[in-house]
């Protein structure tokens, strides 16, 4: 995927195929942070734990156990704190 942050109205916003895909926002960093969160959200997809085998919703490459498991494991992804 490529987004690409670009000048918006008064302020600024994440643009994907030259249309804008999150609402105007007032600082480049803003937008920044939300094209973060985009560019993760396209990363989840359902993978099988590698620990327990139960099917959850995977970050990227580098998450390949459930929630509970990685707990259990002691390994916590910021990405997950709600
Ligand atoms: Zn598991």
């Amino acid at each position: 995927m490529i987004f690409e942050i670009r000048k918006h109205g008064f302020g600024w916003a994440v643009f994907e195929g030259g249309k804008p895909v999150t609402p105007e926002v007032s600082t480049r960093h803003l937008a920044e942070t939300k094209r973060d969160r985009l560019v993760a959200e396209r990363q989840r997809r359902p993978r099988d734990c590698l620990r327990c085998g139960a099917e959850f919703l995977s970050t990227g490459p580098g998450h390949r156990m459930c929630n509970h498991c990685r707990q259990v494991a002691g390994e916590v992804d910021p990405q997950m704190v709600p």
